[in-house]
């Protein structure tokens, strides 16, 4: 896969490699997969049989959950939301490979080479859902809906209530108590908080609703 300018093209040709030998990032690597799809999904879960990437995961001395890995060893392709958002209606194998599944892959081949990710990543849990809904262009109330009910339960009914019924600021510590300033520590996650208690103080769920 070839990742240029925030794109991805897979298997690209010679030229197109060539062309963007400079400002693109190339890689080609192989991995054994295997796709299941349980009844009633949305979408198919896929884990790796070689444990080609636990072992990075294992050489850089961070957990599976760091290399974008659930416990059960199934991949975190990306937020729930966006990967409902995505196939609810209908399922492509084309969209799941191509803007998913072989962009995860990439990504992992140039972690283990760098100890980085080619690009921006979310936060685990409750905070990466939040970060989701903040960094929508466009979104609905179905998805502020959304966010909020797995955020809460991510999250627990304490944790939940301090979230949502008090306004987070950017210049203000942090909710997930790490006593750094929002902005400083979880600097996405203001946005989506604020559409949230939005919300809520319309009336669309309440608090109990949540937890
Ligand atoms: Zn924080």
């Amino acid at each position: 896969m070839l990742h240029i300018n925030g794109r991805h093209l897979i298997k690209p040709s010679s030229t197109e490699v060539a062309a963007h030998v400079v400002n693109g990032i190339y890689l080609c690597d192989t991995y054994q997969i295997k796709i299941t799809w349980y009844e009633g999904a949305h979408y198919p879960q896929v884990i790796e049989c070689s444990s080609k990437i636990l072992k990075v995961a294992k050489r850089f001395g961070i957990k599976p959950i760091d290399v974008h890995l659930y416990p059960n060893g199934t991949f975190c392709l990306a937020s729930w939301q966006d990967l409902i958002k995505r196939f609810e209606n209908s399922f492509s194998l084309e969209i799941f490979f191509y803007e998913y599944l072989i962009p995860f892959l990439f990504s992992q081949t140039y972690f283990s080479i760098h100890k980085k990710w080619p690009w921006g990543e979310l936060n685990h849990g409750c905070w990466g859902l939040l970060e989701w809904l903040s960094r929508q262009k466009k979104f609905d109330q179905k998805d502020i809906r959304r966010t909020a009910f797995w955020a809460a339960q991510n999250a627990g009914p304490e944790l939940t209530r301090k979230l949502f019924l008090t306004r987070c600021r950017d210049h203000k510590p942090c909710p997930c108590g790490s006593r750094r300033k929002t902005r400083e520590c979880h600097p996405d996650i203001t946005t989506a908080i604020s559409l949230i208690r939005g919300a809520i103080s319309r009336g669309a769920f309440s608090i109990d609703n949540l937890i």
